[in-house]
């Protein structure tokens, strides 16, 4: 008989990242609370026999509703988490958002779906080859269904180049080739003059050369959103689905008797979840939990950070060709970068502030060229900066010479500008996990760059034969 379990894993919390604040009150910090492939070990399950399976969605007034699972946040992340109960168990789904789907991170993302970058043996490792897998077996079931990834996910395998300009860079790209291969990837490394038969636009100098992945690919992050959320609303005719847009979380309901979360209250409606509520909310997640327990007695505090990144989008770009998706090697840096420390594209822009931009170029389904990409603490904010448009168009001047023929003015009409907040960990692992004292309540968070290519669902919960 099939079972469908809820697995609520337990955080690896550290002893000393609990502690009594000044009320005596449980001070929970999220560290390094990391959740893999490889963590059912440590983990609670919660059992749900068949007989506590979804009934038809209750709702006791129009604005009181009630599912199995309330997901806050409607970006890359909390989509896919629903996509996930939706399809392998008969679970109720919730998503709310104070916005729409892409309005935060998730809409300005590159669509990288990369392995070029990442290191093998890391923490986030295994986080990133699931993500890798599955997101490949999504794309066949797109075609399975007679679609065209291509149409419905701006999905491409352009294979990915990793690119260093000193002798430096290329020693390093040499030994993470090795790796990569060593851990199962096709990698290959390109001198600069095999770069150049492959990238004829792109100069690396006689010393540069680059980390090639002939299977990375990359999607257009809007279009993926829209299919997963078609997808979901699939759901919807049986009781199963609903969305809550343009409707912020602004509390939690709590039972009076075990304290258990009941639901969550929106500007809107109230939403009573049976099994659990979900916190994808990006960098919000941070504040957002902050304000929800704020009259508990819990304080809960998850380190995520906003940060800001521009991407500059130049529509039907015709003076330069790429063919395959492009990154500088100092992204690496810049990905670990903290708020302190400086490496050599970083850019000091106000007191206290630092700016990093290294170099991403692709073309995306529809000719555009999509150059990025900054890193910035300031946080909330979204709106756009020229200055930093001129430092990433500066920053791919130097890899692509043609580019020096033009000027960004030129393309002021025919330009876009995408701008997200990165969910930013200082230990760049993401918050993946039950808040120990409420395991109804799991936080998916601090995906930072990578919230696209290393989950396409959480792996909270799977479908077990029994
Ligand atoms: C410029 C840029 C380029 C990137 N490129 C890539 C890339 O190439 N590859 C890659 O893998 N990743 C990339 N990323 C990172 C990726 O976009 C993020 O890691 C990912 O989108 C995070 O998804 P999320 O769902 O956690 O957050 P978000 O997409 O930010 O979604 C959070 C949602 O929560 C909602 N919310 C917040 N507060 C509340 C509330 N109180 N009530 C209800 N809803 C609320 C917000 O409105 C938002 O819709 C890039 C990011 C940026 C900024």
């Amino acid at each position: 008989m099939a079972s469908v379990t809820l697995h609520i894993q337990s955080p690896p919390l550290n002893h000393d990242a609990v502690s009594l604040s000044r009320n005596h009150f449980p001070v929970v910090t999220f560290k390094t609370t990391f959740l893999g492939s490889s963590l059912t070990a440590n983990g609670k399950q919660l059992s749900l026999p068949k007989t506590f399976r979804t009934q038809p969605v209750i709702t006791a007034s129009s604005s009181t509703h009630t599912f199995d699972v309330v997901i806050i946040g409607a970006g890359i992340i909390g989509l896919t988490i629903a996509r996930q109960f939706l399809i392998g168990s008969d679970l109720s789904v919730a998503v709310v958002d104070k916005d729409v789907p892409c309005s935060g991170a998730t809409g300005a993302g590159q669509g990288y779906l990369w392995m070029v970058h990442k290191e093998p043996e890391s923490d986030t490792w295994d986080l990133a080859m699931r993500g890798h897998k599955l997101w490949l077996m999504f794309a066949e079931k797109v075609r399975a269904q007679g679609l065209d990834p291509l149409q419905e996910l701006g999905w491409k395998q352009t294979g990915s180049l990793l690119v260093g300009r000193s002798a430096k860079e290329a020693a390093t790209l040499k030994k993470k080739v090795k790796k990569l291969s060593e851990a199962g990837l096709r990698a290959e490394y390109l001198t600069s003059d095999a770069l150049r038969l492959k990238e004829p636009e792109l100069d690396v100098g006689k010393d540069g050369g680059a980390a090639f992945l002939p299977g990375d690919c990359q999607l257009d992050a809007q279009r993926a959103v829209a299919f997963i959320q078609k997808e979901n609303r699939h759901f919807s005719s049986k009781g199963r689905y609903a969305e809550f847009f343009h409707d912020p979380v602004t509390s939690l309901l709590r039972s009076d008797s075990s304290s258990e979360v009941e639901g969550v209250r929106t500007s809107k409606n109230t939403l009573y979840s049976k099994k659990a509520v979900i916190v994808a909310a990006g960098c919000w997640s941070g504040s957002l939990v902050h304000d929800l327990f704020r009259e508990s007695d819990i304080l809960l505090n998850v380190p995520v950070k906003p940060r800001k990144g521009h991407l500059v989008v130049l529509e039907n770009f015709s003076s330069l060709k790429l063919n395959h998706g492009l990154m500088e090697m100092g992204y690496v840096d810049h990905l670990h970068d903290t708020v302190d420390r400086k490496s050599s594209h970083s850019v000091k822009v106000e007191e206290g502030q630092t700016l990093s931009v290294s170099m991403t170029a692709t073309m995306d389904t529809v000719g555009n060229l999509v150059l990025g990409s900054s890193r910035q603490f300031t946080g909330y904010s979204t709106q756009v900066d020229e200055s930093i448009i001129n430092h990433i168009w500066k920053r791919a001047e130097e890899f692509f010479p043609k580019l020096k023929e033009l000027s960004l003015e030129d393309f002021t009409l025919d330009r876009k500008v995408r701008i997200g907040l990165r969910p930013y960990m200082l230990d760049g692992k993401p918050v993946i996990g039950p808040v120990p004292a409420l395991m109804n309540v799991i936080i998916a968070t601090g995906h930072e760059g990578g919230g696209l290519s290393m989950v396409i669902y959480i792996p909270l919960f799977s479908t077990e034969e029994k």
